[in-house]
């Protein structure tokens, strides 16, 4: 075990990057309005802005691309990752979509009704904003140490609370009209759910007859937690642990930009040959025909590969390590993380960090801009500017509880020398925290519900 923290791979192809003088960055940032998105990518020395769509390709997923096959309907490539799929997830009905929230836009046209809640831990947005478009009220019911950005040690924080559900369930049960699991639960951190929550999430669902879907861009990174901290899954293998997660289950949507190793591409899976058929009706309309549904030949045949390498256990070992070693190293410089790390990335408290920027002067915005300033690297807001809304009646600010800048890492794509800049830049903007001052919010952009995209921001002298 002493030597296994290297990469299970060797790398066959690179990818120049470029390294700018810190001059360079500040007119980038100017031009860019001091917002990220906005920033070019070839401008970024190292880029953590999310881990969707940017994985690195294995030598047998680029060959199996070959394979594609492009026939409008019945593809061999189709076929190869359905086998794939129901062998991840152990249900027998796959409906490919471009990308994963077409899955949730399929979801939502099935499960989720007028003015009626659709449960959850935390909604990833796009469902989110795929169910209130339908006038469906999503609520988020992640435990109590799930919610803040507190550092108390909880090995499942993205788990559902139980207690918090019944009451609802007693007090609502005609006005619920689906349960949705996140896993792991990308708003918190990527923290993982545990089998023992999924389970009961699903006993309650059952005996009160609430669809239950899993929302499951990450499932395998979930499978490794469940793997190394719940107890009497020390020695499951990853895929009979993702079939147990998904046997609780009706229907599981995924973007597979994210475990599943490809760089684009969804899917819409369920065990329901009813639903199954409404959501061929919905995806030949709007994403293709069933045996495509958005995907190419090739895309599909890099994605069944992908989901079986995202599925191996030294794969797995390495990712959530990599990230761990991000979070320990940062912690060692006193850099305040939330903890524990996550599967995907690591986030920083942003009021922590900055304590003398109020939060409408967006502390973990003048985080993200130091970083890409001092280093070239490139993390996002997740806190006052991607989550803040104004109360609809005195136009008041609303502030989320979680003030973050998220790292995220993407697969198989940095070493860890990658990950000492991040370390070395963020441990030098912290010794100097108390020369920073806040950002003043200058432009909200077309979608105010989606303004992180599009903000722009001056510095406050
Ligand atoms: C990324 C993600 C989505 C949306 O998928 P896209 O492929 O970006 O459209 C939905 N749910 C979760 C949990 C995600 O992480």
């Amino acid at each position: 075990m002493k030597y296994m923290t290297a990469e299970p791979f060797r790398i066959k192809v690179v990818e120049p990057i470029k390294k700018t003088t810190k001059q360079y960055r500040q007119e980038c940032l100017k031009k860019a309005q001091y917002n990220a998105f906005r920033i070019r990518a070839e401008d970024v020395y190292v880029d953590c802005i999310t881990d969707s769509g940017t994985s690195a390709m294995s030598q047998d997923q680029w060959s199996a691309m070959f394979q594609g096959d492009e026939s409008y309907a019945g593809c061999k490539s189709f076929y190869r990752m359905e086998k794939s799929v129901q062998d991840v997830f152990g249900m027998p009905y796959v409906q490919p979509t471009h990308q994963g929230r077409a899955a949730d836009y399929i979801m939502a046209q099935i499960y989720a009704k007028k003015d009626m809640y659709a449960i959850g831990n935390m909604h990833f947005d796009t469902f989110r904003g795929n169910a209130e478009v339908m006038g469906c009220i999503p609520l988020d019911y992640c435990i109590e140490e799930g919610q803040k950005a507190n550092q108390d040690y909880h090995p499942f924080k993205g788990n559902i609370d139980i207690s918090r559900m019944q009451k609802l369930i007693d007090t609502d049960l005609d006005k619920l009209c689906v349960c949705i699991m996140t896993v792991t639960c990308n708003n918190n951190g990527g923290q993982p759910v545990s089998m023992k929550n999924i389970r009961e999430v699903s006993e309650l669902c059952k005996a009160n007859n609430i669809p239950f879907v899993v929302d499951s861009a990450r499932l395998a990174e979930n499978a490794y937690f469940i793997k190394i901290r719940e107890p009497g899954y020390e020695n499951v293998d990853i895929k009979d642990i993702t079939r147990e997660m998904f046997s609780y289950a009706e229907t599981a949507t995924m973007s597979s930009k994210k475990d599943g190793l490809v760089n684009m591409g969804g899917l819409f899976v369920t065990r329901n040959e009813d639903v199954y058929h409404q959501a061929n009706q919905i995806a030949i309309v709007h994403e293709g025909f069933i045996t495509y549904g958005g995907m190419s030949g090739r895309d599909m045949e890099a994605l069944a590969v992908g989901l079986q390498e995202g599925t191996d256990f030294e794969y797995l070992s390495y990712r959530v390590n990599q990230v761990k070693y991000l979070g320990d190293r940062l912690k060692e410089k006193g850099i305040p993380i939330i903890e524990p790390a996550g599967g995907h990335g690591i986030y920083v408290d942003g009021k922590k960090f900055f304590p003398q920027i109020p939060q409408h002067e967006y502390p973990s915005q003048r985080m993200v801009v130091a970083l890409y300033e001092e280093a070239g690297v490139r993390a996002v807001e997740i806190g006052a500017c991607a989550f803040g809304k104004k109360d609809p009646v005195t136009g008041a600010d609303i502030f989320p509880e979680l003030e973050t800048m998220r790292i995220c890492i993407s697969r198989r794509v940095y070493t860890n020398n990658h990950l000492d800049v991040i370390v070395e830049a963020l441990g030098d903007i912290y010794k100097n925290r108390a020369s920073y001052k806040g950002m003043r919010l200058v432009y909200e952009g077309p979608i105010v519900s989606l303004r992180h995209f599009t903000a722009g921001f001056e510095l406050i002298k």
